[in-house]
């Protein structure tokens, strides 16, 4: 049974196809999310790499913000059990989660059976989101991938003191006048994404192992910078990205089977 999961992000849509809950047949990232036609175009990307239509499809959930505005899902699940049940897939030893997105971060915490016994949530404010990578990269006139290789080139990492996104961006400007390197803050920005997001992982209580997941997890820099400060290793996976649409998308095959069960 083929089955699909769609998270809609704020910033970016995701999909994954699973063959039996199992094998991985194509996933598809698009940066657009909820509102525009990023949804459809991930859809469309996934079916056309395995050459399946949507009829062939065993069951569909939506999760992520804009999950409720897509109507071709059989059924929605939070972003927060998506998530817990993607990394728990993968990686079942993880007990704490740090999630960051294009407008939030989130902290999970999961018990051995890799359900959700805790969370919280930074979506006030966009420090320590996706968001503050992009408005930075963009005043440094950077690509949001080529900033993990400029941090690593930095001597040191330079401090940004300003909390608030909109400060930070001046104090950014003015350090490029004064000559400070781009290296030395592109460091110091995936740091201060690291400080903030570690400070609410603090507050829930970090139980190993450790597990970043979202857009914001590729950035090695932030990785890194995380590891520090938490004083601890991070697992990573290269789909860390696509957590969320795995789990959609596994418990769309429990509900595919339950749904093929009642119709016997
Ligand atoms: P959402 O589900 O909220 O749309 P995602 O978890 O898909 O968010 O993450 C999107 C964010 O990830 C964007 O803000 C984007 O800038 C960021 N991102 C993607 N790739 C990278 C990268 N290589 N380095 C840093 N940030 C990245």
């Amino acid at each position: 049974m083929y089955t699909l999961g769609i998270d809609i992000g704020s910033t970016t849509s995701k999909c994954v196809l699973l063959e039996n809950g199992e094998k991985l047949l194509a996933s598809s990232v698009v940066a657009a999310g909820t509102g525009t036609n990023g949804p459809e175009e991930a859809l469309a990307e996934v079916l056309g790499a395995a050459r399946i239509d949507m009829d062939e499809i065993g069951c569909t959930i939506a999760t992520g913000y804009g999950r409720k505005l897509f109507l071709k899902a059989d059924e929605e699940i939070s972003e927060l059990s998506c998530h817990a049940r993607g990394v728990h897939h993968i990686f079942p030893e993880v007990r704490t989660i740090i999630d960051i997105g294009g407008q939030d971060a989130k902290v999970l915490a999961l018990n051995e059976a890799g359900r959700m016994t805790n969370f919280l949530m930074n979506d006030k404010c966009a420090a320590g989101t996706g968001r503050f990578l992009d408005v930075m990269a963009g005043i440094l006139r950077l690509d949001i991938n080529d900033l993990e290789v400029k941090a690593a080139e930095a001597a040191e990492a330079v401090r940004i003191s300003s909390t608030c996104t909109v400060f930070a961006e001046s104090e950014v400007i003015s350090q490029l006048a004064n000559g400070t390197g781009v290296a030395e803050l592109t460091a110091g920005i995936c740091q201060s994404v690291a400080v903030r997001t570690a400070a609410l992982a603090r507050r829930i209580g970090v139980r190993e192992r450790v597990c970043m997941s979202g857009g914001v997890a590729r950035n090695g820099g932030v990785r890194r910078a995380m590891e520090q400060e938490l004083g601890t290793n991070i697992l990573y996976s290269e789909q860390a990205q696509l957590m969320g649409a795995l789990g959609a998308a596994l418990y769309a095959y429990d509900r595919g089977l339950k749904l093929k069960a009642s119709q016997k």
